[in-house]
C-alpha cells in the first residue's frame, strides 16, 4: 500500500494530513489522487460517502492549484448546504499549510452578501450547493471563466434532489478545458447523461464494488406488521440502550410522527426535515454530533450533510423508493473503520424489496427476531448494573448523609439491598415488558420471501394474512376468540399445541380478527382438532374456546364474510378490524421508558428534545 508521499502530494500537504491523523490514503484516494495530478483526463468516480473522496478529489486540486493566482480555479458542486460546508472545512484544514490559499462556501438560506464579499476578497477554490452557485453566476458575482476543476460531488443526490437545470448551467459556463471530476455513489440514467454530454472520454475509477455498502456495515431485517411498525422500532431501541443512529422515513410527516412518539416515549431523540427552518435544523444537527441526541429522525435529503462517523445503527423506518438511496442511508454507518448495523423494518409486502438491495450492496440481509420483553429487560438490567459499576462516587459530596443513610438502611444485608435498588430502578421496564406480545410477523415462512403476487403483497401491507397460497392439504377452522381476548399468531399456535391433536403437525394460514379468527391445520387431522377442542374444555383469558371446521375460502376472496360449515352463522369482521386500527395505530401504547419515574433512561424535560405540533 502507498503513502500520501508516493502519490505526489508536497510536504506541506502530507503535514496537514498527518495532523488530521490520515495515515494512510483510502482505496479512492489511491486511484484519484496520482491521476489528477499527473493528467487532465475527465474523472468518473464511483464511490460512497465515507470512502474518503473528499480529500480523494480536494488533494490533487490543491497539488496543483497556482496559489499566485486569486481567480477560482475549482468550483466543486454538493447537493446540500451542510456537505458544501463540510467540503470547505475539510479542504481549509489541508491547506493549513499553503500560504496564500482561500476556500470559499456558498449555499442557500444564509445571507448572500456575505458571501460575495468573501468572493471579492479572491479565493482559489468555491464549493457551493447548485441554486446558489447559479444566483451568484447571474448576478455576475462568481466568474468561472478561469475554472481548471469542476467537481460534481454526490451527482447522483444532486439530480435526485431536482438540481438537473443548474448543473446544465453552470457546466455551460465554465471553459472546456476544464477537467471535470465527477463522484457518485451510483450511476442511474440521469448521471450517465451529464457524463456522456459534459465529459470529455472520461476514465472510469471504482472504490471498492460498486454501489456496494462498505465492509464494515451489517444489513439486517425485521418483518412486522405495518401495525407492529414503531413498537418493533422501540424494541430495536432497547434492546441497543447505546444506539446512536439515524432513522429514516419516507415523508415529513412521518417524520416527524415517529420523532414525536419517541420524545413522547421518553427516547432521546429529535426529527430532522425540510420542513424545520435552518435554525432548527442546524440545532438539531449540533446536538446530534454532540451526542448529547441519541436518535435522530430524518428523512434522505435532511440527513444528507450530516457528517457524523460514528453511528451504531441506521435504521430503514420504511425502505426507500429508489434501491440507491438505500446505499446512501446505509453508507452513513460503518465508517472511518468502524463497524455499523443498517436495519430495514418491513412488512410482508415489503420483502420484495429486499432482493434488489441485495443486488446492488453485494449482501444478503439477515433476518432477525424482534427482541421479546425477556431479552429486552435482561439487556437492560445488565445495562444498568454495568453503569452501576462504572459510576464514580463523588465521596465528598455524599459523606455527609452517609451516617443517615446508613442508619436507615440498617438491617438490610447486600443482597436484600441490592434487590430493591433495582427493583427501584427497573420495575417499571419489567412490568411494561411482562406481558409483551411477539411483533414478529408469523405469517410466512422465510423461503416465501419475494414469491408473492402484487394483490398477495398489497393485502400483506395491510397486515393482514390473506394473501398466501391456497393449500389443498389445510383444512380451516373457525375460533371464537380474537385480538379483543389479545390472542394473536404466537398464542394462537401455543393454545393449538396444548391440545396435543398430533406430533408436529402442520399450521397453515393464521388470521387474527377482533373477535374471532380463523388458522388452517393439516387436513388428515380436521376431526381430531375440533374433537381435541371440544375434549379438552379450552378456556382463553377467561374465554370458553369454540372451534369449527369452516368452508376453504376461495382465492381472491376479501374475507369479509365466513360461513362456518356446521349451520350458516355468519362472521362479520373486517370493520371492526379497521376501526381498532384507526383508534390505536401503535400496539405499545406507552413506552417503559416514560413511564419510568426514577430516573431510568432519560425523562422529557431532562432530554430536552423539541417538540413539534
Ligand atoms: P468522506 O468520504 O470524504 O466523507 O470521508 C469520510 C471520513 O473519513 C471523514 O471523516 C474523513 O475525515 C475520514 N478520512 C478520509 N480519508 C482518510 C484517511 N486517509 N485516513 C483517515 N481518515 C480519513
Amino acid at each position: 500500500m502507498s503513502t500520501f508521499k508516493d502519490l505526489g502530494l508536497r510536504p506541506e500537504i502530507i503535514s496537514a494530513l498527518t495532523e488530521l491523523g490520515y495515515e494512510k490514503p483510502t482505496e479512492i484516494q489511491e486511484k484519484a489522487i496520482p491521476q489528477v495530478i499527473a493528467s487532465s483526463q475527465d474523472l468518473k468516480a464511483f464511490a460512497q460517502t465515507g470512502t474518503g473522496k473528499t480529500a480523494a478529489f480536494s488533494l490533487p486540486i490543491l497539488e496543483k492549484i497556482d496559489l499566485n493566482n486569486n481567480q477560482v480555479q475549482a468550483i466543486i458542486l454538493s447537493p446540500t448546504r451542510e456537505l458544501a460546508i463540510q467540503i470547505a472545512r475539510n479542504i481549509e484544514e489541508f491547506s493549513t499549510y499553503l500560504k496564500g490559499f482561500r476556500v470559499a462556501a456558498v449555499y442557500g438560506g444564509s445571507d448572500i452578501n456575505g458571501q460575495i464579499r468573501t468572493l471579492n476578497k479572491g479565493v482559489q477554490i468555491v464549493v457551493g450547493t447548485p441554486g446558489r452557485t447559479v444566483d451568484l453566476i447571474k448576478r455576475r458575482k462568481l466568474k468561472l471563466d478561469s475554472v481548471q476543476w469542476l467537481v460534481l460531488d454526490e451527482a447522483d443526490e444532486m439530480l435526485n434532489m431536482g438540481f438537473k437545470d443548474e448543473l446544465d448551467q453552470v457546466l455551460e459556463v465554465t471553459p472546456d478545458t476544464k477537467q471535470t471530476l465527477l463522484f457518485s455513489a451510483t450511476f442511474p440514467r440521469e448521471v450517465d447523461r451529464i457524463a456522456r454530454n459534459y465529459m470529455n472520454n472520461p476514465l472510469q475509477i471504482d472504490a471498492g464494488k460498486r454501489n456496494s455498502g462498505t465492509d464494515n456495515v451489517t444489513h439486517e431485517y425485521y418483518v412486522v406488521t405495518d401495525r407492529n411498525r414503531y413498537p418493533a422500532l422501540k424494541r430495536i431501541a432497547d434492546i441497543n440502550p447505546d444506539i446512536y443512529g439515524i432513522i429514516f422515513c419516507r415523508t415529513r410527516r412521518e417524520t416527524q410522527e415517529v420523532a414525536d412518539k419517541l420524545i413522547q416515549d421518553g427516547y432521546s431523540a429529535d426529527s430532522l426535515h425540510g420542513e424545520l427552518s435552518q435554525a432548527q435544523r442546524d440545532l438539531v444537527m449540533n446536538k446530534f454530533r454532540k451526542k448529547t441526541l441519541q436518535i435522530l429522525v430524518a428523512t434522505d435529503v435532511a440527513a444528507r450533510g450530516l457528517d457524523v462517523d460514528s453511528l451504531t445503527h441506521v435504521i430503514n423506518y420504511k425502505l426507500p423508493d429508489q434501491v440507491e438511496s438505500y446505499t446512501h442511508r446505509s453508507g452513513r454507518t460503518g465508517r472511518a473503520n468502524s463497524t455499523g448495523i443498517s436495519i430495514a423494518i418491513v412488512s410482508p409486502g415489503e420483502r420484495r424489496k429486499l432482493a434488489p438491495i441485495e443486488r446492488i450492496i453485494g449482501k444478503k440481509f439477515i433476518q432477525m427476531q424482534v427482541p421479546d420483553g425477556k431479552e429486552i429487560c435482561k439487556k437492560q438490567l445488565l445495562k444498568l448494573i454495568d453503569k452501576v459499576n462504572d459510576f464514580e462516587v463523588n465521596e465528598s459530596q455524599i459523606s455527609e448523609y452517609l451516617p443517615t443513610i446508613q442508619e436507615k438502611l440498617e438491617g438490610l444485608d447486600r443482597d436484600e439491598l441490592i434487590k430493591r435498588f433495582v427493583s427501584l430502578e427497573f420495575n417499571t421496564f419489567l412490568s411494561y415488558y411482562a406481558n409483551a406480545k411477539d411483533l414478529n410477523d408469523l405469517s410466512r415462512s422465510k423461503n416465501d420471501r419475494g414469491e408473492r403476487s402484487e394483490r398477495g403483497e398489497r393485502r400483506g401491507e395491510r397486515g393482514e394474512r390473506r394473501g398466501r397460497r391456497d393449500d389443498e392439504n389445510m383444512s380451516r377452522f373457525f375460533i371464537n376468540i380474537g385480538r379483543k381476548d389479545k390472542l394473536n399468531p404466537a398464542r394462537l399456535i401455543g393454545l393449538i399445541n396444548e391440545q396435543a391433536i398430533a406430533k408436529n403437525i402442520e399450521i397453515g394460514q393464521i388470521e387474527i380478527l377482533d373477535t374471532f379468527s380463523f388458522f388452517e391445520l393439516d387436513k388428515n387431522f380436521t376431526d381430531e382438532t375440533v374433537a381435541a377442542f371440544q375434549k379438552n374444555n379450552v378456556d382463553f383469558e377467561g374465554r370458553g374456546v369454540n372451534v369449527e371446521i369452516t368452508e376453504k375460502k376461495r382465492a381472491g376472496s376479501r374475507g369479509g364474510k365466513r360461513r362456518s360449515s356446521g349451520g350458516g352463522k355468519s362472521h362479520r369482521g373486517q370493520g371492526g378490524e379497521r376501526s381498532e386500527r384507526r383508534s390505536k395505530p401503535f400496539g405499545e401504547d406507552r413506552s417503559p421508558k416514560s413511564m419510568n419515574t426514577s430516573g431510568f433512561g432519560r425523562s422529557r424535560k431532562d432530554r430536552g428534545g423539541r417538540r413539534h405540533s
